[in-house]
């Protein structure tokens, strides 16, 4: 804008009554750009700019119906979720902060309500844990005073198959006994304790068994798959499954069933499932790599999504080169799908998303600058053109590479870029120096027609879970965040591989709270 909300509130009509030609033309010049700079901003929308479909107002949503680009899809989405009932992925803190300097720490408050089952299921099943040998002489301890010294109920569901479809709740007693050896010496055989225990100071061993790993899928299912609230979840317990879950158990379920990998930070029970994740990500022909913004508690991140034809793999962090360097290395060798944000611009075999291009080609179509109206039509032009020479040479493999057969158009479209780039038009300026800036890696697709032209596998990866995070407002501290992350990379991992993403969940948890290996990863289905 040339004018200052200043310079426009001294501007009257007597002023310019009073106005000589020559300045009045100056001034009306200024007028006129600035009039159809604030214009075209009205008329911005998703369509045609960079401007997040969240942004619009529901009226202007229900406009473009026809509209087939994914946010479209997901501002859908996100109407037909329930979103009054929405809930941070955490309990919301309802402590008065301001009465203590003193931040409150996540997770159960001292004097909370506590944790646990408020109803009394009947036993289904008992299972008795007897130690095997004498801790002292390591005598064999079968036949010996024995006593139990504790137990715990585990509620689980029996998994549905073809064979025995419907789910089927069962509460077993689990106790440990206490064996008294001829030597004198008392062995007791202790439940697996984890040191994910540790994170959890507040619960104790009974309620952390309480939900077993079958439920703890569903729960997951619920929560991240059909986008329930909490509220939700317990509603869904209570009359399908008649079972009384609190808010507090359903969080901790979510929260601690798995012992993520912090960032930073190695030798998690997970980690076996991560190294997988990046090893397939480096090793990838091809991948698409997307961020949107995600909130933990009060501190701004991204939500990254790197996808392969093999696996989804998530990550929260902040924006900077450091996660991607992490994740790849220095150097990758695939093709690396994005959109022209800086980090990724080292990486040599860079491809461009044509649809960021092309909407903001548009924009510049729509506007009011004949200048823009004139570059954006000739930008769209040639994509189209060039687009269909791709879809063709996908079909039918040319002899000569498309960037021999389009050389001229491609010299001419680039000398178009150059003189563009002196335009005072700010968005025809922009458009002219992102082509030129990432040249190669928009049309690199010419040489290697059979690449994809758009990010949209990566944008979808992120679709459902930019919904999740409308509904739930993100997640609150480190550690949840990265439970969070891997859960989703699991589940979008086997979905994409065709497989159960919760019975691989419930064999995880199960192994995780019995100390064994947590399992690889499913293969995709039909390469079993
Ligand atoms: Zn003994």
């Amino acid at each position: 804008m040339q004018l200052s909300d200043r310079d426009l509130s001294q501007l009257d009509v007597e002023e310019l009554l009073n106005l000589s030609e020559k300045d009045l033309r100056h001034l009306s010049i200024k007028l006129l750009t600035d009039l159809k700079e604030a214009r075209e901003r009205l008329n911005q929308n998703s369509r045609n700019s960079s401007r997040p479909p969240s942004s619009e107002a529901p009226w202007e949503k229900g406009i473009r119906q026809d509209d087939s680009t994914h946010e479209s899809e997901e501002v859908q989405d996100a109407e037909n979720s329930d979103t009054k009932e929405s809930e941070p992925l955490e309990e919301p803190d309802h402590t008065d902060q301001n009465e203590t300097d003193e931040a409150r720490k996540p997770g159960k408050q001292p004097g909370a309500k506590g944790f646990g089952r408020q109803q009394v299921l009947a036993l289904t099943d008992y299972k008795d844990h007897f130690p095997e040998d004498c801790v002292s002489c390591h005598q064999p301890l079968k036949g010996c005073p024995q006593k139990a010294y504790t137990a715990f109920e585990t509620i689980d569901l029996e998994w549905a198959d073809k064979a025995h479809p419907g789910l089927r709740l069962t509460n077993t007693k689990h106790t440990y006994y206490k064996v008294t050896c001829a030597c004198g010496q008392v062995t007791r055989k202790e439940p697996y304790r984890s040191n994910s225990h540790d994170a959890l100071p507040d619960i104790t061993c009974s309620q952390w068994r309480l939900v077993g790993p079958g439920l703890a899928s569903l729960i997951i299912c619920l929560a991240y798959r059909m986008r329930l609230s909490r509220e939700r979840i317990e509603e869904f317990l209570q009359d399908w499954l008649g079972l009384q879950l609190s808010i507090g158990t359903i969080n901790n379920t979510l929260h601690a069933c798995l012992r993520a990998p912090h960032r930073q930070e190695s030798g998690a029970a997970t980690q076996p499932i991560e190294d997988e994740l990046v090893k397939e990500v480096v090793e990838s022909q091809l991948l698409h790599v997307d961020e949107t913004s995600w909130m933990e508690l009060s501190t701004f991140l991204w939500l990254w999504v790197f996808s392969t034809d093999t696996v989804t793999a998530y990550w929260i962090a902040s924006r900077s080169s450091e996660l991607i360097e992490n994740i790849l290395g220095r150097a990758y060798y695939g093709w690396l799908m994005s959109d022209g944000y800086q980090v990724y611009r080292k990486y040599r075999n860079r491809i461009r998303c044509w649809a960021h291009l092309l909407r903001k080609a548009q924009g510049l179509e729509e506007s009011l600058n004949k200048e823009a109206q004139l570059f954006g039509k000739q930008t769209l032009e040639f994509m189209g053109i060039l687009m269909t020479a791709i879809r063709e040479a996908r079909e039918h493999p040319p002899d000569v590479p498309l960037t021999e057969t389009y050389q001229a158009q491609l010299i001419a479209y680039r000398q178009r870029c150059e003189q563009m780039k002196m335009a005072s038009h700010k968005k025809t300026y922009a458009l002219a120096t992102e082509m030129l800036n990432d040249w190669d890696a928009i049309f690199r697709v010419l040489e290697f027609p059979h690449l994809p032209l758009t990010n949209k596998e990566a944008e979808r990866a992120l679709r459902h879970w930019v919904i999740l995070r409308r509904i739930s407002y993100g997640t609150r501290t480190e550690a949840v965040s990265c439970v969070f992350a891997i859960l989703i990379s699991v589940i979008e991992t086997c979905r994409k591989r065709q497989q159960s993403p919760w019975l691989y969940l419930a064999t995880v948890i199960h192994n995780q709270r019995s100390g064994l290996a947590v399992p690889k990863l499913p293969i995709a289905k039909g390469s079993e």
